[in-house]
């Protein structure tokens, strides 16, 4: 195997850069050639790309971003998209191409498996952390601890006020930040999307929560983490809608992209270098098709198609303790 590429494609996710590094630097070690595309699979289009050398990678493990950019690519996904990007691999002489992006990356590396016969190997980097076959994705765990430092910040001021706040956290179809972020801030109460897949969180038991825990702590504060999306008009509507049944004032906080954003935090770069590494290690040896994923603390092998044939699940014992045991209306009635 003469040369590599990169790219990351979707949503950035810190641990990204960490997960270049580890590609460049595995890759020399077996002496292989990086190319690094720009833009997600634009570059690929577009022929956008560096040769990657050890010392481009140098202080980039604990940068969030991408230093090699992303991007989403509607021209890509034709065929005519995915000849295109064939054409220009080859002409470059690539053996294989390492996408490190979420499951729509991987439905891209799929589709240009059609046109291209080089390895195409995939790693799971998305804060969402919805990829199923890896316990972590890349940027997962930043992703948490982002939002969890600012909730601590507004439990801070809910306090001091006895106020309610409604915080929006990303995760538009998985509540694995919302639920963990739930967990750890001691959030009275969680909406996910798991949790409401044919129905809308329901506005009277809703209020009745809130008004429950004000009756029996008397007048404090209360955090409600939502998953974004779940409510049809946002959490901005949906706190008015709660302001108006318990005539409680109730604030709404969207923390938006600062989710995305920052240096990436150990058990992040730690997933990116064991994965960047392995994916090398996978593509010497001929394999293709795949994401390489981390399970029980195992390097796993993960067809494309099943990292989002089925959804992926959110710890069943985590739920439990936020919905049951750690739920102060349900603790009521306990000495
Ligand atoms: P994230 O979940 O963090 O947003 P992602 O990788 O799922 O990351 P997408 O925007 O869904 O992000 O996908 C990234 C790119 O992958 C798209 O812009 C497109 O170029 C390509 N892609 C997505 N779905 C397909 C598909 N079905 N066929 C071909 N290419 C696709």
């Amino acid at each position: 195997m003469k040369r590599i590429a990169v790219l990351t494609s979707g949503g950035d996710a810190p641990g990204m850069n960490a997960a270049i590094r580890a590609v460049v630097l595995a890759s020399h070690y077996f002496g292989v050639q990086v190319i690094g595309y720009r833009h997600g699979f634009n570059g690929l289009l577009e022929q956008e790309y560096q040769i990657l050398q050890s010392s481009d990678v140098n202080n980039i493990i604990q940068r969030g971003g991408t230093i090699l950019k992303s991007a989403r690519c509607q021209a890509f996904t034709t065929d005519e998209g995915g000849r295109q990007a064939a054409d220009n691999l080859t002409a470059l002489e690539i053996d294989a191409l390492i996408i490190i992006g979420g499951d729509g990356s991987f439905r891209g590396a799929v589709h240009l498996g059609r046109f291209w016969s080089g390895k195409i190997l995939g790693l799971p980097g998305t804060i969402d952390n919805d990829i199923n076959g890896t316990d972590a994705t890349i940027g997962y765990y930043t992703a948490i601890d982002t939002a969890l430092e600012s909730i601590d910040r507004v439990r801070d001021t809910a306090d001091a006020f006895e106020r309610i706040f409604l915080i929006e956290v990303m995760g538009r179809h998985a509540g694995f930040i919302g639920l963990s972020a739930a967990v750890c801030s001691g959030a009275e109460q969680v909406l996910l999307p798991e949790l409401f897949t044919d129905n809308l969180p329901d506005l009277d038991s809703l209020a009745g929560h809130i008004q429950t825990a004000q009756k029996i702590r008397g007048k404090c504060s209360y955090i409600m983490v939502v998953s974004e999306n779940i409510w049809p008009g946002g959490v901005m509507d949906l706190a008015d809608q709660l302001h108006q049944r318990t005539g409680i004032d109730c604030r709404p906080v969207i923390l938006g992209h600062v989710q995305r954003g920052g240096s990436p935090v150990s058990l992040d770069r730690i997933l990116a270098s064991k994965l960047g590494v392995y994916a090398v290690e996978a593509a010497r040896t001929g394999k293709t098709g795949i994401m390489i994923g981390e399970h029980n603390q195992q390097m796993v092998e993960v067809p494309f198609q099943d990292t989002w044939n089925q959804a992926k699940a959110l710890d069943p014992y985590l739920l439990h303790i936020q919905q049951e045991t750690f739920d102060l209306v349900k603790n009521s009635n306990n000495p």
